[in-house]
């Protein structure tokens, strides 16, 4: 059965989740094919890997709408490099060789606003240590754009590529840190509910994190996802779906901050359903595990790392959720509650 797509596009046809990958798998794939050998488009990994010599090319690029524009903990600059630098790391290509960066302006866009993003852009380079060797710049008539957007791609190389559908049953799942704050700090400031001060986005580059867990477990992580759009639920769909596992996880392990939770219940968004620009979802050998959390709570970006569930042989592509006072099963999310949320 063809994946269903309206006749006109909505917001939530980008917005992470199901919605968005009928879309592409309809669409975008059609007469998409892959050099020989390659994790190419069709494998909707967060990038591809291309086979070069004796090691992979990997490549992503991502675009970025967020609205607003500048939000607590970031704006559109660092989470343009953070995104793409995130994405390399997921394939477990941290060795990147540059970035590219292109902008679309309206019209009338504030020139400090511009620099205010570029000054930003720099920082988070700067922080991940990587370098936008190239770009491009449009500017598009006032009202035919909503401000700025940003694209950037990202090229980097590793020996070893990490995929998303390889969780085999008996890996643990890890997740570094706690879940929802990026979706969360956007969706209170949108609603205006006037609590978004203990709100903060945790937009952050995770090369050097998740450079440290690879160099210590090598194939101890057998899989990873970064849980953007769609938050962790959805990623934990695409990773059991694609790798033909169950996962069971377990709900009162999900390290939550209490603000976070505090705007979930207020505006009635479930965390696991919101973005995350600075946290990784990763599968781990059980003997690996040990070492696996050690190295990331010793990192700042990984301090409250967590194991959330275990991987099972049970129906493929089923999340069973333990809430601590009982085990349902999990439903998949449409995507992102919010549209224009990166
Ligand atoms: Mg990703």
């Amino acid at each position: 059965m063809k994946p269903f797509v309206p006749e006109r596009i909505s917001l939530a046809s980008g917005a992470g989740g199901r919605a968005m990958r009928n879309l592409v798998e309809s669409i975008f794939l059609n007469g998409v094919t892959s050099p020989p050998g390659a994790v190419g488009a069709d494998a909707m990994d967060d990038g591809a890997a291309i086979p070069l010599g004796n090691q992979w090319l990997v490549m992503t690029t991502d675009s970025y709408v967020v609205k607003p524009l500048f939000f607590p903990g970031g704006d559109i600059g660092r989470l343009a490099i953070c995104g793409t630098v995130n994405d390399l790391a997921m394939m477990g290509a941290t060795n990147v060789l540059g970035l590219t960066c292109g902008i679309i302006i309206e019209e009338g866009f504030a020139r400090s606003d511009l620099e205010r993003i570029q000054a930003s852009l720099q920082a988070a380079c700067a922080e991940a240590g990587v370098h936008v060797v190239t770009g491009d710049t449009k500017v598009m008539a006032r009202g035919e754009l909503d401000g700025v957007v940003l694209n950037t791609a990202g090229v980097a190389l590793c020996e070893r590529v990490v995929r998303d559908c390889t969780l085999q049953p008996g890996d643990r799942l890890v997740v570094t840190g706690t879940v929802g704050d990026h979706g969360m700090a956007i969706a209170a400031l949108r609603a205006d509910v006037g609590i978004e001060g203990d709100l903060r986005s945790d937009v952050a580059p995770l090369r050097s994190l998740i450079a440290a867990v690879l160099n210590a477990v090598g194939e101890g992580v057998t899989a990873m996802k970064d849980p953007t759009r769609g938050g962790v639920a959805s990623a934990l769909f695409e990773m059991a779906q694609k790798s033909g596992v169950s996962l069971l996880l377990d709900g009162p392990a999900v390290p939550i901050r209490h603000p976070v939770r505090a705007t979930a219940e207020l505006l009635g968004i479930e965390p696991l359903h919101v973005a995350n620009e600075g946290k990784a979802l990763i599968g781990v050998r059980p003997e690996a595990l040990e070492t696996v959390l050690a190295v990331l709570r010793a990192h700042p970006l990984g301090r409250d790392a967590a194991v959330i569930g275990v991987v099972t042989s049970g129906r493929p592509g089923e999340i069973v959720l333990d809430t601590g006072m009982g085990k349902r099963l999990l439903h998949e999310p449409e995507g992102e509650p919010l549209p224009r949320i990166c």
